[in-house]
């Protein structure tokens, strides 16, 4: 049994010390016993002393607050706890655990049989040996994710304050002797002020010109832990209004999800009452989102609607709600299966497209490596099953410009398709940047990927910012396509070359001084986080004995362990069945 949550077992177990009923020879009378304790411990743990015990914790009173609500809402409740946790009603057992290679072989069994794990390889070759008569068509797709806007940003304060955020209007003091410059401080704890985001607008408008934008959230500073729902709201409505009023013409194109830094407190989203931060921004997304997708946004957090760009065949956008597996959302160990549905909505959405000989486009936040286990290794089966589907797959998040490479889960981990993580506009891990995509209309491919950037040190000095092509990744990395081949091709040569990994981790982080070197360690890690799809895989890929203990915070590792594995009501066939 893996959904072991030891110190409430230790507080129920003395609870039971002092109840007589744990004398009795009788189980039901035990089984009764744990279910009175449990309901009533369930009915509290949301007030105030039990509050103030999990914020000593983890020092987090909202974040604390979340977690008892989470836990009330499934763990912590008699059915569950009584049954499946320490087993005083057995016999009326009600949870079973699912293995994910039950899950894994239903979601895979119905792949098409004339679909190879090579086909999207075998696509590149063909469009690399492809003539044209006339120019191919092209569509620009545009990449910004991760903005993080401070509305209250100051210029000439301290930037590295000491504190966990600076550039405010308390920072003119501080351990650092960085200053906030007018565009923003890469140095330090800050986020950048509207200034610079609107200079990237208005350069992209002018220079790039794309045919459609893929904004891919988080969209508040990282002032979380002084921060409110309201600022947070504010946040996503003034980085809205300014996209809206500068790209007019591409209502109609563009397609925004939210990320885990849109939520109040961040990272929760309550999938029974929802995440009042980012759903009260949402009635200014309806200029971008289909009407009758619209309910079923509201409720999720994820929508899916044509790419109306291409209307002779149909590309379809998939715009995911990754806090239904964000393993630091609170709420993830609060379902018991498939949280948010979004595992059984992506799977009808693609095999919607496939019946219609159409394409997908996946938008999201979170990278699968900081998602549950359980969510993750399912979603790389999902990608397997529809790999002849999936064009794109656009993900932010980490604030570096990355790639993964998606693997089959056959013998030889064949390469099967590509997850394109773009860096952040903010200045909280590197120079601000976006990513420009060039799509091939016939296959809707990427042929090109390139990430402009600028020295914020030079804007700051300049008093104006110069947009630079930062990374052609075709020139920059000696590519021959942007297949799964060439980018497994680049990740061995990663792994062997220190320049080359040097390179690539500071071309990530759009470093501007190029220099130092890349150990073997450093190469691994490299290595790792571009070949492989979950954290568990990941850990295990560089050495590491147990994925769950991130930074070595105990208690977030206890609370990462619990949303594994996933668990299924007996007595609901429609949750037994799901996807047989
Ligand atoms: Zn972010
Ligand atoms: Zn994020």
């Amino acid at each position: 049994m893996k959904r072991i949550l030891l110190p409430i077992s230790v507080m129920i177990g003395l609870a039971f010390a002092k109840s007589d009923l744990v004398q009795s020879s009788f189980g039901d009378l035990r089984c009764q016993g744990c279910r009175t304790v449990v309901q009533a411990l369930s009915d509290r743990l949301t007030t105030d002393p039990f509050v103030s015990a999990i914020n000593v914790l983890i020092g987090d009173k909202y974040d604390a607050l979340s977690i008892a609500q989470s836990l009330s809402q499934l763990i912590i409740t008699p059915d569950y706890f009584c049954s499946k946790v320490t087993n005083l009603c057995e016999g009326k057992a009600q949870y079973q655990e699912v293995d994910p290679q039950d899950d894994i072989h239903n979601i895979l069994k119905d792949k098409p049989n004339h679909i190879s794990n090579n086909f999207i390889n075998e696509l590149y070759e063909e469009l690399g040996n492809r003539r044209y008569i006339a120019a191919p068509k092209r569509l620009k797709f545009l990449h910004i994710s991760d903005l993080h806007l401070d509305l209250f940003y100051e210029e000439g304060t301290i930037s590295d304050c000491g504190q966990s955020y600076c550039c405010r209007n308390d920072t003119y003091i501080g351990q650092g002797s960085n200053k906030a410059g007018k565009f923003g401080a890469v140095v330090g704890n800050c986020d950048p002020p509207k200034v610079t985001l609107q200079d990237a607008l208005n350069f992209i408008k002018e220079k790039i010109n794309p045919d459609v934008i893929v904004w891919t959230g988080d969209n508040s500073p990282h002032d979380g832990y002084r921060t409110s729902e309201w600022e947070v709201t504010l946040n996503t409505n003034v980085t809205t209004q300014m996209i809206q009023q500068t790209f007019p013409h591409l209502l109609n194109a563009t397609y925004a999800v939210f990320g885990n830094h849109d939520n109040f407190p961040n990272n929760n989203w309550n999938f029974k009452t929802g995440s009042p931060a980012a759903q009260n921004s949402m009635s200014m997304w309806k200029p971008w989102i289909d009407p009758e997708k619209f309910e079923q946004f509201q409720k999720t957090g994820y929508y899916s609607q044509r790419l109306k760009n291409i209307n002779y065949k149909l590309v379809q956008v998939i715009a995911l709600n990754t806090q239904s597996c964000d393993i630091n959302n609170r709420f993830v160990m609060s379902e018991l299966y498939d949280p948010n549905n979004q595992i059984e909505w992506l799977i009808n959405e693609l095999k919607l497209v496939e019946q219609n000989d159409g394409v997908a486009i996946i938008v999201q936040h979170i990278i699968p490596e900081e998602c549950s286990e359980s969510y993750a290794v399912r979603y790389r089966a999902v990608l397997e099953r529809f790999q002849h589907i999936i064009r794109l797959n656009f993900f932010g998040h980490t604030h570096a410009d990355k790639f993964k490479v998606s693997r089959a889960y056959d013998d030889q981990n064949s390469p099967i398709s590509m997850l394109h993580v773009c860096g952040s506009i903010s200045t909280w891990g590197g120079n601000p940047s976006f990513c420009v995509y060039e799509v091939d209309e016939d296959t809707m491919l990427p042929v090109s990927r390139q990430t402009y950037a600028f020295d914020m040190a030079k804007a700051n000095q300049d008093g104006f910012i110069t947009w630079d092509l930062y990374t052609d990744w075709l020139i920059t990395y000696e590519l021959k396509d942007l297949s799964p081949n060439s980018f497994v091709e680049f990740a061995n040569k990663v792994k062997q070359d220190g320049l080359l990994a040097r390179q690539y981790n500071q071309r990530a982080r759009r470093d501007y001084n190029l220099s130092g070197f890349c150990d073997d360690n450093c190469r691994q890690n490299a290595y790792c986080e571009m070949m492989t799809q979950s954290l568990e895989e990941m850990s295990q890929c560089q050495g590491k004995s147990f994925p769950y203990d991130m930074g070595g915070d105990i208690v977030n590792g206890i609370l990462q362990y619990l949303q594994n594995p996933w668990v299924k009501v007996q007595d609901k066939k429609e949750k037994l069945h799901k996807w047989n």
